[in-house]
């Protein structure tokens, strides 16, 4: 059996709890990455995992990420991911989020536990009961805070126009075709903040229905999940999940631009390298996704107005141009780039 330090994705993480508490069902892991800048924050996970491994490997990488995020947008906090490893029901009970509440407070502030697939804000404010340890929590008119799912995308479509000004000159989305992989809250917002600007968009969800309604409220094309990667467009905008950029996928890609807001896009750090052979522009993301944990921190620590989380925001197109030119300058990939700037932001250069 591999231990832990030898895990392909175990990279110095400081703590990795692993969590049970047999009368609610609850098994959760809970990696802290990083508490250089401040305490490990990044949202909680429900899902469903075919083996135990897989959500190790999550909260492993997710955490990590959270680290190199929440530095290269410049925020006092470091990385953390809270892992729920669904049950054989995948019922999510008050229990249960009772349970993870009373972990996440004993650990005393190590790890602020925020949003992420499947769980919704009413979830934590319902862990929110059992610790203090929340953010994102819902915040009254003008400030920050709640569902990070909207200054997420919100950002992701920042990102997606600062892409496209780039590689074809346009300033504008107008008539730019967007392949979208992911209806959900990042990806359905950013389609809506695109067809605002008049951007032909075709998008794609597991959950057929949720793509079709989406693509009906947009005048948008629903199209298999199984397509919207190979389809030919200007811009792939990866908004599900992760590791979807491949050393068998990346050959197939269709369109000059890949900027999205899924965490961990790169099933391999090479896989970066692979895009920049095939010429396509890559907007690394937890650069191009930090809308959210911007929203989440400005909240929980600060109480900040949502005018300062939307200028942080907007400081994002501005931070990927960067990353772009020292990948053009030194042939890095921009993921590769990001990575070098963020680690020495956490003391790990
Ligand atoms: P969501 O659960 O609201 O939506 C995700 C959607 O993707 C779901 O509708 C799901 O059916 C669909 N999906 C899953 N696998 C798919 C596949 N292979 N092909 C097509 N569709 C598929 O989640 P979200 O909040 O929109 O998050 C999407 C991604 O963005 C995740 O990787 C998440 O970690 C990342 N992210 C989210 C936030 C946030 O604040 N919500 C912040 C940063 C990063």
């Amino acid at each position: 059996m591999t231990s832990l330090w030898d895990h392909p994705d175990f990279d110095d993480h400081e703590v990795v709890h692993f969590v049970t508490d047999a009368a609610s069902g609850l098994k959760a892991i809970i990696a802290i990455h990083s508490t250089y800048r401040g305490p490990g924050d990044g949202g909680v996970r429900f899902w469903h995992y075919p083996q135990d491994d897989a959500a190790l490997t999550d909260a492993l990488r997710l955490s990590r990420a959270m680290s190199f995020k929440s530095a290269m947008a410049d925020l006092p906090v470091g990385g953390g991911k809270a892992v729920i490893l669904a049950p054989p029901d995948r019922v999510k009970t008050p229990e249960l989020l009772a349970a993870l509440g009373r972990a996440i407070e004993g650990l005393g502030g190590a790890y602020v536990a925020a949003k992420d697939v499947g769980i919704t804000v009413a979830d934590l404010v319902e862990v929110s009961q059992h610790t203090r340890h929340v953010s994102g929590l819902p915040a009254g008119a003008g400030l920050a805070g709640g569902d990070p799912g909207p200054p997420t995308a919100y950002g992701v479509y920042l990102g997606v126009k600062a892409a496209v000004h780039r590689v074809l000159g346009k300033k504008s989305l107008e008539g730019i075709r967007i392949a979208i992989q992911g209806a959900g809250s990042v990806g359905g917002g950013l389609a809506r903040w695109a067809a605002k600007e008049g951007a032909r968009l075709t998008i794609a969800d597991l959950n057929v229905s949720r793509a079709e309604t989406l693509a009906s409220e947009l005048g948008a094309v629903a199209v298999d999940a199984a397509d919207v990667m190979t389809m030919e467009a200007d811009v792939f905008s990866p908004c599900a999940l992760g590791a979807i950029l491949s050393e068998r996928s990346i050959p197939l890609l269709r369109a000059p631009i890949v900027a999205g807001g899924a965490n961990n896009q790169l099933a391999r750090p090479e896989d970066g390298d692979r895009l920049v052979e095939r010429g396509i522009l890559h907007a690394p993301d937890y650069v191009i996704n930090a809308g959210g944990i911007i929203n989440v921190v400005l909240e929980h620590f600060r109480q900040a107005s949502e005018d300062e989380v939307r200028e942080r925001i907007e400081a994002i197109p501005g931070r990927l141009g960067v990353i772009w030119d020292e990948s053009d300058a030194n042939g890095h990939s921009p993921a590769d780039v990001a990575d070098a700037m963020a680690k020495g932001l956490i003391g790990r250069a």
